[in-house]
Order: C-alpha cells, then structure tokens, then sequence
C-alpha cells in the first residue's frame, strides 16, 4: 500500500488530459502539479517509549512483534481519509503511534491490552487501516503513550463448518484472502466495500462495514454470528448462532464498536454458495424520483437485486462525461446509451447473483417492476463497465489530490418518505458551503444499499483545493453536511463510522441516554479509558 493514498505503487494511471481539462474548466485545479513529499520527509514525533518499555511489550509478542521504524510508523500514523491523505502527502501527519505491535494470537493481544492498561498506554485497533472517518488516528488521550495494534499477523482461517455455512476467522484476515479461501470451496462471503482489496474482516466488523452488494448479501452486521472480543478488564466470547432471544444483543453491540471497546479478535462469519450467474446491467429513469419510486416498489415487492445503485442526474452526466473522456471508447459507450434511449436523466445498474434458474426468475420479475416504472433498459455492458471499475475510484483521488483537486464522498441512509428531501437538503448544503469557501464545485450522489424501509445516499464532491487551508475547507464541508443530515433524519452515516470526524454528531445521533449507555458500557470494559481514545464517543463534557 502506497504511504501516501491507495494501492501499489505500479498502478497504472488513470487520470486522462481530457479529464483534467474538463475540471480545469469546471472547478479548476491547482496552479502546479504537488506530488506528496519524499517519503523520508515525513515528520513524525520522537517516539516516547524507552527501551525498558519496549522490552516489556517485547516480552509479550516477541521481538518481531514490536516496530517502531520510520516505515511502520509512517504507515500507521493516518488512514484513508481525505484529512488524512493531504497531511500525509505534505508530510505532515498528525503524530504517529509510538511503536507498532504485531501480536499473532487472542492470548497475546488479551496480554498487551492488560499491560498496557496497568501502564497508561493507549492502543489502537488497526486492521487494513482503511478507515475514512479517522478512525485510525494515534490518539494519545490521557496516557503516556499511543501503539498501533496491528491484527496482520492474525490472520487465519481457523474452522469451516460446511454444514451450517459459517466460517470462523481471526480479525486480522484480509478480504481477498478470505474469498480466496472460499471460493477454493465454492463458496463466498459477498462482502465487497469499494476498499476490498485491503480491509480486514475485523475492520470490517468494528465499522459496520457494507459491500457493494449489501443489498443482497446484507452489511457485516447481518454476516457477524459469533465473535470473540479481548477487552483491558474482561473478555467476551459468543459462538455462532442463528439466532437468539438472550436478552439484548450482544453480538450487535461489539459490530460497530471501532476498537473503543477492546479488540475483536476472532470472528464467525455467515457465508453463501458462490453465484454460478452474475448477470449486471444498466437502465436508464428519466430523473431521480422517477428512479427512487421504481427502487423502493423493488424494496416493498421483495423483488430488489443483489446490487442497485441509482445516480442522480450529477453523478449520471459527469460519469458520462469522464468514462475514457476523449477517448474513442468513451465516444462508443456515449452512442452505445443514446441508441438505446437515454437522454439525460439517471443511470442505475442493478445485479443479480446465484443459481441460474434463481437468477433468472428474480431478474425476471425486477425488469417486469422497472419497466412498469417507466425505466430503460440498457443491456450489459454499462454493468461489465461498473464491475471491471468498482475498486478504481480511490486510485483516481490520488491523482486529482496532485493536481489541487479535492475528492471527497460521505454517506447516510435514510427512510423512502424523505430520501429526495435528504438528497436535495444535503447536496445543497455541500454545494454552499463550497461556494462559501470560494471553491463552487461538483456534488453528486447515488442512491444504493437498499432495504425495505430506505437507502443509503453516497454524495461525492469536486473541488479545486484552497491551498495551504485544506483541512479547513474539507471541515466547513462536513460541518455543513453533518448538520443537514440530522437535520433531514438521517443518519451521520450508513457504513464509514464514527471514528474521529463524526463523534460531534453521536449525541444527536443515539440521544444522552444512548451515550450514557455506551460510555457506562466502556468503562465496564475498559476502565482505563486505553482504548482507541476520542474514536466513536464525543469527550465528556466537563
Ligand atoms: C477508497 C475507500 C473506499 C471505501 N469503501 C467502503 C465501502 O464500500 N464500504 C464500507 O463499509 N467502507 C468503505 N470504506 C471504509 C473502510 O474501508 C471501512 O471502514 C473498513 O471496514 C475498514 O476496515 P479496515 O480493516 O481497513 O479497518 P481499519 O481502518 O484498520 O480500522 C477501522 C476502525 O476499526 C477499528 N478496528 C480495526 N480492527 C479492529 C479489530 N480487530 N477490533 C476492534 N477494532 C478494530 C480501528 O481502530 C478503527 O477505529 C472505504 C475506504 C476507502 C479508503
């Protein structure tokens, strides 16, 4: 993984001159191309543990087991974010944890976290470190210092059981590994966030995590049937079940608990027969609540695709626009549309995955709803095209940052009865608060993972950047959303987390009571306060 942004270093680039000249007209870009820094540029913090420390850590999960080298420290200082990728880029990271430790069992990391509460260190969960929402971040709090907990060399598949199709796993095992695994038995989790190639399965489950096809697989959540939680002052463990009635549960409330809790360290995980079709393809609605009034008849005819996205009229013509911009291909996949009807208006693609004669039939009947809805089909290839592109959008940010564009995206859900006035509040509250900062750019959304009751709204944002004061503008941005969002009764988000940048909206979110609960059922568990602190609970005011 690249220090500084996504995925390897020999990537191909992906951004075209026509793409650039197209946001130097609309947005602008920066007035010189600004490559991150040289790595060995970074600046971190001195490391503020001593050698007698570190050899207590060491004696814990071996000498290999405890890094504090410019790399590893580099690499754990920050996630994903964009916050987090411009301060990298500068050089210039927040701090970093004071050393990094690798435990390789439940029992080392149970021993780490004991220590580490009896000597005032803070600990942060890391899994692939994808985490947008800096959830991440090696915050100190009170203590006297911070180490990352990497679960990478946590990373078995510990038990298949074939007959109830559950497999058992520690956190730290990477998605891909694990579908890997899988698929050798034909068989598949069908969790498939856009950071794929690098999230952990406990990762995924601390954040709630939802895959592209959530709509049909369901998020980690409805995934998680057992799980095993190291905490500083206990441990939990819950086998997998189908279900249970014992009281409120409690699988439920460590999914989603970001590492403030303690560490998950193994985890059940409910899996499927892998699809033998996977047919995706692509209509076309004449505008956004033509499209949301076909989705949500799906979601009440218990007719939905295993995977629907539906773009508003932004997100439709600008992925037009930009699909191989000034290319032929691009001219091709243009005319390739407008042969078959779509004139404007919104895209969608919808999926569909399983047996054959499952496929079939359920496909059979959702075209039948959309096309009473008034939709368009348009054949497979826009579905070819998204799936050969689901995983590339972070690449592309990468490049944009270069050149002083900033790319950012958030996401809620909300009920059907007030989606669009979601939609429209939010996209409003974005665009003016860039046109406030100066930068007037591009906001656009699409409507996915769907359930019976309403959906998620993922909005994307262009804009050039204000150079030297990014963070800043990126901050009046989410300030204005979050607020519009709440405002709007939805959710501060569907599956990025809490972390660090959300918690400001937690007390709006769950009420005082709900905060009084989690934060009683923190310092059940962790007295100490070590973990993860200022992650997912806003500080107790005074
Ligand atoms: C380009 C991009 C696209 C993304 N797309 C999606 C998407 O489609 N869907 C989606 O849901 N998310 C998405 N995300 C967000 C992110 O990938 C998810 O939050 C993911 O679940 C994080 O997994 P991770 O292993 O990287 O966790 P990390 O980033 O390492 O950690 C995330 C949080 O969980 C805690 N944590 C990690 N491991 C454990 C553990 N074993 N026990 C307890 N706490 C732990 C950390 O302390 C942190 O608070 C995206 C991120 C990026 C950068």
């Amino acid at each position: 993984m690249r220090w500084w942004g996504w995925g390897r270093e020999d990537h191909a680039p992906s951004l075209t001159a026509a793409t650039l000249a197209y946001l130097r007209d609309s947005v602008g870009v920066g007035a010189r191309p600004r490559p991150p820094v040289a790595f060995a540029n970074v600046a971190l913090p001195q490391s503020r543990l001593g050698e007698s420390a570190l050899d207590a850590l060491r004696a814990i999960v071996g000498a290999d087991g405890v890094a504090l080298d410019h790399r590893e420290r580099v690499l754990h200082a920050a996630g994903k974010g964009y916050p987090d990728l411009v301060r990298l880029r500068a050089g210039a990271p927040r701090g970093a944890p004071d050393a990094v430790l690798t435990p390789s069992s439940h029992e080392q990391v149970r021993a780490v976290l004991e220590h580490c509460a009896r000597s005032s260190l803070a600990l942060v969960p890391f899994g692939g470190g994808t985490s947008v929402v800096g959830g991440v971040e090696p915050l100190r709090g009170a203590h006297a210092a911070v180490l990352a907990l990497d679960t990478r060399r946590m990373a078995r598949v510990l038990a298949l059981d074939r007959e109830s199709a559950t497999v058992s796993v520690e956190a730290g095992v990477r998605a891909p590994a694990l579908e890997r695994y899988l698929a050798e038995r034909g068989l598949t989790l069908g969790h498939f966030p856009q950071s794929y190639e690098y999230v952990s399965l406990g990762g995924c489950a601390a954040t709630r995590s939802a895959g592209q096809a959530s709509t049909g697989y369901g998020a980690i959540d409805k995934m998680v049937l057992g799980l095993r939680l190291a905490a500083p002052a206990a441990e939990i463990s819950l086998p997998a079940l189908p279900a249970t009635a014992a009281g409120p549960g409690m699988r439920q409330l460590l999914v989603g608990s970001e590492g403030v809790l303690g560490v998950l360290s193994e985890l059940s995980l409910r899996v499927r027969t892998a699809p033998r079709e996977r047919i995706y393809e692509g209509v076309s609605f004449e505008n956004l609540p033509a499209g949301v009034e076909a989705l949500r008849t799906l979601a009440r005819e218990h007719a939905l695709p295993d995977i629907a996205r539906l773009s508003d009229e932004r997100e439709s013509e600008i992925s037009l626009l930009l699909t191989g911009a000034g290319t032929l291909k691009g001219a091709l996949a243009r005319a390739y549309l407008g042969a078959r009807g779509h004139r404007g208006g919104c895209l969608a693609i919808v999926g569909f995955e399983g047996g054959r004669a499952e496929v079939a039939c359920r496909r059979r009947r959702a075209h039948e709803l959309l096309a009473a809805s008034g939709a368009r089909s348009l054949g497979a290839a826009p579905g070819r095209a998204w799936l050969k592109g689901r995983f590339e959008a972070p690449y592309l940010r990468d490049e944009l940052l270069t050149h002083g564009v900033m790319v950012e995206t958030l996401e809620t859900a909300v009920q059907w009865s007030g989606l669009l006035a979601a939609h429209h509040a939010v996209a409003a509250a974005i665009g003016g608060a860039l046109a406030r900062a100066g930068t007037p750019g591009i906001v656009m959304c699409h409507v996915s993972h769907l359930y019976e009751s309403g959906a998620s709204l993922y909005f994307t944002l262009i804009a050039r950047q204000r150079e030297g004061e990014e963070v800043e503008q990126w901050r009046a941005v989410k300030r204005a959303a979050g607020d519009a969002i709440l405002d709007a009764g939805a959710t501060i988000t569907h599956h990025h987390a809490v972390g660090t940048d959300h918690t400001g909206w937690m007390e709006r979110e769950v009420g005082d009571g709900g905060l009084a609960a989690l934060r009683a059922l923190k310092d059940e568990l962790d007295p100490e306060g070590i973990m993860n602190p200022g992650k997912l609970l806003p500080a107790r005011s005074r």
